[in-house]
């Protein structure tokens, strides 16, 4: 892991415009002599909260969990979905153009 280093940046005191570089006049705001040199504190990454651990489990104990699915009037349309379309799910399909 790489050490988090300070970075500098010139912060107009007028708007609050952030710039890497001094500048002598504020492209926001239009102001001189404006921007300021501060240093900000490079904050380390956030740990990623990890996933509960689960032990290994055999196929045949895994439990499906069967949505409910809404039977739509297409009946190959529902083969595709699986049975028909689940609530607050999205399904994207696609096709050759003119596939209708
Ligand atoms: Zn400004």
């Amino acid at each position: 892991m790489s050490k988090a280093q300070d970075k500098v940046v010139f912060v107009c005191q007028e708007c609050g415009k952030e710039s890497l570089k001094w500048l002598g006049r504020c492209p926001d705001c239009q102001q001189w002599n404006t921007f300021v040199e501060m240093t900000v504190r490079a904050e380390p990454a956030l740990a990623r909260p990890s996933a509960p651990f689960l032990p290994p489990q055999q196929l045949s104990e895994v439990e499906i969990d069967t949505a409910e699915r809404r039977p739509l009037p297409i009946a190959e349309f529902n083969r595709v979905l699986g049975g028909g379309i689940v609530a607050g799910s999205l399904a994207l399909f696609s096709g050759d153009p003119g596939i209708g």
